[in-house]
């Protein structure tokens, strides 16, 4: 039989860009490989490249379209009226924790480092990196997992109860108790209606209770993601000031502690994670650290979240990003692909450029935690992890915003998945200290650490000589920090300059030289206008192609 003619297109579409499948997350990203190349080895980007072909499959992005089209439901009491409290996942929410648990991308890091592993925390920044492409949601379950241990390791002996399981490969949900579970999970319980970035205002008491260190917890918490997880750092109240808890879902001997999910939030970004408002009344909590050491003891676990913040952000980046380079290569208009459009190539090369800025910055700060008894690691993280977390996350929304529309009305549409990257973007810049927090943490460093502007100097001088734009930035850099009284209202502008310094440095030393000339002849001096698409010059179509995906 003959086919009907379609000449109208009612039935077959052509000049629609194939779906960005089968392709390797890890391996066809270069500015990811050769980060972890420079920072660990060849061998490590092989050890990811597994991971990366699952991240690539059309099944693993499907999970990812259907764990947030299908939302996690609370139920607060079962049929017969006992309180419960549970949250129901859809399948396709198991099946990328379940990997993402198995890739050992949770606590797994923390084992591996004290066992000897010397690139165990790249490791896993690199394949958090790429496994997030699937989906943001169930990132934030797994960072907080990985974020909890060393602050549990404020007590040895909590510590010891929860890392083995926490760092296991078996993702083991339900409402047991830690004996019961081959794997656990982490969260934690901070911000409060009354306040979020000021946790000493928290107003949720701990009353002591007969057993020592034990107490119970009044009061409430506004924000707590993955209410289903097993264990939770809490802030609260007791005689002598904000002090950190562990309160476990399940009491030792199986019943169920009283950890009230008042409501699930109707969020922004990802549907497919739940954010829940929690009441304490009479939840029993053990004591982690001392009494009024609550914010010293759960920093760690803030620091580490921080540091996924900035993956998480960079990820979205990178997905947004082999998104648009992918459908310029194969969409055309005007008579050609748009990928040959000069204008185009400008926007999608200077999208690459943050793109690989970020993934370079976020590497370089994962590498450092490989350090823990470097100095001059411990004070470069200090110092570049809230510049990192306020300077990345922040370019975030405008530049996904910028690759969705590379994709023009069908990367407005939910089924190419950049609305919800887009929805995403800002979140990793509100939680875990929202963009002024940052970067007033960057004055506080600077102001109580001297050490740690000497690791700027010295991260950043390692790239001196070499592009005087990045010299000169450098240097107007250092001059802002001389005017102490404007400090405070300037410090998104320190902040800011400070990361793209050091973003700078990393280019300049390891990128090919297109990619470094079009970053510090944008981000530096005054010639930048501000958004995407207005590089000057330079071989912008080598930039394009570094970062398109190959399939
Ligand atoms: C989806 C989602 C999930 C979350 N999950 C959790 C969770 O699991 N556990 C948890 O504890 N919290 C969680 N949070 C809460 C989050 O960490 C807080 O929202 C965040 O820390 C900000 O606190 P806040 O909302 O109280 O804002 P506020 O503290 O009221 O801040 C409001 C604004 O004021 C700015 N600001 C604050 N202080 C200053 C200052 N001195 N100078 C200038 N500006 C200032 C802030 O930067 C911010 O822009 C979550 C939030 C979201 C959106």
């Amino acid at each position: 039989m003959t086919a009907l003619p379609d000449a109208d297109g009612l039935r077959t579409a052509t000049n629609q860009a194939p779906a960005l499948v089968g392709h390797n997350v890890v391996t066809s990203d270069l500015a990811l490989t050769e980060a972890i190349t420079r920072h660990g080895s060849a061998e490590l980007v092989e050890d990811l490249a597994p991971l990366g072909a699952e991240a690539g499959t059309e099944e693993a992005r499907e999970h990812g379209r259907l764990a947030n089209r299908h939302h996690p439901e609370l139920t607060t009491y079962d049929r017969w009226g006992n309180r419960v409290d549970e949250v129901e996942f859809h399948p396709s929410w198991h099946w990328l924790m379940e990997r993402a648990v198995g890739h050992g991308l949770q606590a797994a890091p923390w084992e591996q480092q004290e066992a000897g592993d010397q690139h165990a925390h790249l490791r896993r920044a690199a394949g958090f990196f790429a496994w997030s492409q699937t989906e943001p949601g169930h990132g934030c379950p797994i960072s907080m997992t990985y974020a909890a241990v060393p602050a549990l390791r404020a007590d040895d002996a909590i510590a010891k109860e929860w890392t083995a399981l926490l760092a296991a490969r078996s993702y083991d949900p339900g409402v047991r108790a830690r004996s019961a579970k081959t794997g656990a999970l982490a969260g934690m319980g901070m911000t409060e209606k009354q306040g979020g970035s000021d946790v000493r205002a928290n107003l949720t008491r701990a009353v002591p209770t007969a057993e020592d260190g034990w107490y119970t917890l009044h009061g409430h918490k506004w924000f707590t993601s993955a209410p289903m997880n097993d264990v939770f750092l809490v802030l609260a109240q007791a005689a002598g000031g904000v002090t950190c808890f562990v309160v476990t879902r399940v009491l030792a001997d199986g019943t169920r502690n009283r950890l009230d999910v008042v409501r699930l939030k109707d969020k922004l970004g990802n549907r497919s994670n739940a954010s829940s408002e929690l009441e304490l009344d009479g939840t029993l909590a053990q004591r982690l650290g001392d009494e009024g050491r609550g914010v010293r003891t759960i920093i760690e676990m803030v620091a580490a979240t921080r540091l996924d913040c900035v993956l998480g952000s960079a990820a979205l980046m990178r997905h947004a990003l082999a998104e648009a380079s992918w459908h310029v290569a194969h969409r055309s208009a005007f008579g050609g692909l748009l990928v040959d459009k000069p204008l185009m190539q400008n926007v999608v090369a200077d999208l690459a450029v943050e793109s690989e800025a970020a993934t370079a910055l976020a590497m370089r700060l994962a590498a450092a935690v490989d350090r823990p008894g470097d100095p001059h690691e411990a004070a470069l993280r200090r110092i570049a992890l809230p510049l990192a977390k306020f300077w990345v996350c922040k370019r975030t929304p405008a530049m996904v915003a910028e690759a969705l529309e590379c994709l023009g009305g069908n990367g407005y549409v939910e089924d190419s998945g950049l609305p919800l990257m887009f929805r995403e973007s800002p979140l990793n810049s509100i939680w875990e200290g929202s963009g002024n927090v940052n970067a007033l943490d960057v004055l506080r460093a600077l102001g109580r650490e001297p050490e740690v502007l000497q690791a700027w100097i010295t991260e950043v001088g390692a790239a001196r000589g070499a592009d005087s734009r990045l010299d000169r930035a450098v240097d107007d850099t250092l001059a802002l920090l001389g005017d102490t009284a404007g400090l405070e209202t300037g410090a998104r502008r320190l902040a800011g300059q400070m990361a793209a310094c050091l973003q700078g440095s990393l280019l300049v030393r390891f990128a090919p030289a297109e990619v470094a000339d079009a970053f510090c002849g944008s981000r530096f001096g005054t010639s930048y206008g501000g958004t995407f698409g207005m590089l000057t010059a330079g071989s912008l179509r080598t930039v394009v192609d570094r970062a398109t995906p190959r399939t």
